[in-house]
């Protein structure tokens, strides 16, 4: 396939994705230009995994490295009168979706020679990368909260990664994870933009799965916002290619004590807006300062969706509710349940509409929290 080409979201200076790079040389983040897409004669219906849409990634060639990522189930639940189909990305090989991301930006970088890498992750990144580097034989060191769960960190010592915990904000561990791009590649979920390259085949999974038609309604719950800007490159790569003939509505899921996008998409801004952060058990969408602020804030326009805010007391009740559907999540991922009680009720979704609601993260990340939510 085509080199891949990046563009700069700020300078607009076009390269070839030709070597190990996560930012423009004048500081801004990249973006990749729009993929080719696929018509569904070319998925490779014999791989049980997001590679049988490889023909649709911006890869040279087959991948050099996988743990079977993506191909999540897609389950039907009743949901206050309506029947809601859940994907669970929470059933990655390390629990999360991030492995979509992770593991299309690494064999992104395999191709291109990349050396040690590092990472800052509030914990399931972290926890992707590092399993991910080390399937690859990759040295590999993840900056991460000193306060992160203690059960995340456990899973990147695992892998045999260097774990740095870095004390003080969110913010403060990306400072680090900057600092040390001078010795190692930043291979950073958030800036590298392979990540969304591989967070686009959550798209292409959804619309095969619901035998090639695009959901009514996608609800994600949204931190730095890879999944929002997957499903719209992925869905746009549909549309162009003919298969499908619109866009799903995109709800983006917040926690209301740290909602970077709630804060730009109520003063009706196109950029990021100060806005005051306060703690949430929500950690894996405590983001401050998201990179992708204006591509984000664009899609879910584009789509007519929006943002939701949760408010913190109702994401325990909602991972409870979740919990006894047989659907295990962490509190993370449980704010969605929370965001769909509450557009079902002011009516912006119908019970007769497609309505996915994408479970991010698996409830056995998080034993300690969850078990201070439901009081054991
Ligand atoms: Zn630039």
């Amino acid at each position: 396939m085509a080199r891949a080409t990046y563009v700069c979201s700020a300078c607009a200076t076009a390269v070839p994705a030709d070597r190990p790079r996560w930012r423009c040389d004048c500081g801004s983040h990249l973006n990749l230009t729009p993929g080719k897409g696929l018509v569904r004669g070319e998925i490779d219906s014999r791989d049980a995994s997001l590679w049988r849409y490889r023909a649709a990634l911006g890869l040279e060639g087959p991948p050099r490295v996988s743990l079977g990522e993506g191909w999540t189930p897609l389950v039907a639940r009743d949901w206050d009168g309506a029947s809601i189909r859940f994907k669970l990305e929470s059933q990655m090989p390390t629990g999360s979706f991030k492995d979509r991301g992770t593991a299309v930006m690494l064999n992104h970088l395999l191709e291109l020679d990349v050396g040690p890498i590092h990472e800052d992750s509030s914990g399931n990144a972290g926890a992707s990368i590092a399993t991910y580097a080390a399937a690859a034989g990759l040295p590999c060191r993840i900056f991460v909260p000193a306060g992160a769960p203690r059960g995340k960190i456990v899973q990147i010592a695992a892998t045999g990664a260097a774990v740095e915990a870095i004390a003080g904000t969110r913010q403060d561990v990306t400072e680090a994870a900057l600092a040390a791009a001078e010795t190692s590649f930043y291979a950073s979920h958030n800036w590298q933009p392979f990540f969304i390259e591989g967070t686009k085949t959550l798209a292409y999974e959804l619309w095969e799965q619901l035998e090639f038609t695009v959901p009514d309604n996608i609800l994600v719950p949204t931190g730095y916002g890879s999944n929002i800007l997957g499903l719209d490159r992925g869905c746009s790569e549909l549309l162009r290619r003919g298969e499908i003939t619109r866009m799903p509505r995109l709800f983006a899921v917040q926690a209301a004590n740290c909602a970077a996008f709630g804060a730009a998409w109520s003063a009706d801004a196109d950029g990021y807006v100060p806005f005051t952060a306060t703690p949430t058990i929500a950690d894996g969408i405590a983001t401050v300062k998201p990179v992708r602020v204006h591509e984000v804030l664009a899609a879910l326009r584009r789509s007519r969706g929006g943002v939701v805010a949760v408010p913190e007391e109702e994401i325990g009740p909602a991972l409870k509710r979740l919990g006894r559907l047989g659907l295990y999540v962490e509190p993370t991922a449980a704010t969605a349940g929370a965001a769909l009680s509450r557009l079902l009720a002011d009516g912006t979704i119908g019970p007769s509409e497609t309505t996915v609601v994408v479970l991010t993260g698996h409830g056995l990340k998080a034993a300690e929290k969850i078990g201070e939510l439901l009081g054991n």
